[in-house]
């Protein structure tokens, strides 16, 4: 099956069999999951948290205060959600009350986010915020840090056999611990960078030089260049 086809939103296939996961305690309070939303043939995948109560009411993900103001910054930089990117979450149903999902959650569901990145196949990854960047390379705090800078997974050795703690990585090593697995993207690998959730820009809306805003939207930029600089992303 296509990409296209099994990550349609409203397609039978994943979206249908996340609608009837219930390998965790969220299946209880969950109206519908949010599976994805954008390209699926995207060379880009962007992966934030979880979905809110807007995002839950549509069954989208990023379409709620923080999906407006991630759109309006990717518009900004010349990207385009709908072909640019494919947007996902770590987790599929909404947390209650919005609270940070735990471990055991976010373990239940990675095989779903397994899934969507087989699928998608994508050359470039961004984390979108602190959870996004621990469940996909198990790094706790740092995304301060880390946002803004790529991280290069190879992934030469084949699909289901890499482990992020065999990334190659200007900065730190992530933990052994996460077990997520990535499809073999030939001998580019995939890069990765972290980006500030834009529920922590819309906590601080200075767009000062230096500010989170702008560091963000500097952040956009380079992303943008990457895409269009690199034929293999073109
Ligand atoms: S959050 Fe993920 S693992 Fe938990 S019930 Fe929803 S789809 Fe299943």
């Amino acid at each position: 099956m296509t990409a296209a086809a099994d990550l349609a939103p409203s397609g039978d296939s994943l979206a249908a069999e996340c609608g009837a996961c219930r390998r965790c305690g969220l299946a209880e309070t969950r109206q519908q999951v949010v599976v994805g939303r954008g390209n699926p043939n995207a060379r880009l995948l962007l992966v934030g948290e979880a979905p809110g109560a807007e995002e839950e009411a549509c069954g989208q993900p990023f379409v709620g205060r923080s999906g407006r103001l991630l759109e309006a910054m990717l518009a900004a930089a010349g990207l385009s959600s709908e072909q640019d990117l494919y947007i996902a979450n770590v987790i599929k149903c909404r947390p209650p009350g919005n609270r940070k999902p735990s471990r055991a959650e976010i373990a239940a569901c990675r095989p779903w986010l397994e899934r969507q990145i087989a699928l998608v196949r994508p050359q470039l990854v961004l984390l979108v915020g602190a959870t996004a960047l621990e469940a996909l390379l198990g790094i706790r705090g740092g995304i301060t840090r880390l946002r803004g800078q790529w991280l290069q997974l190879e992934t030469s050795q084949g699909p289901d056999q890499l482990a992020p703690s065999q990334a190659s990585q200007r900065q730190p090593t992530p933990s052994p611990r996460s077990p997520l697995r990535w499809p073999d993207q030939g001998e580019g690998g995939i890069a990765l960078m972290p980006l500030l959730h834009p529920s922590y820009l819309l906590r601080n809306p200075s767009e000062a030089e230096g500010s989170p805003r702008w560091l963000t939207r500097a952040d956009l930029v380079a992303v943008r260049d990457r895409l269009g600089r690199d034929p293999c992303l073109g």
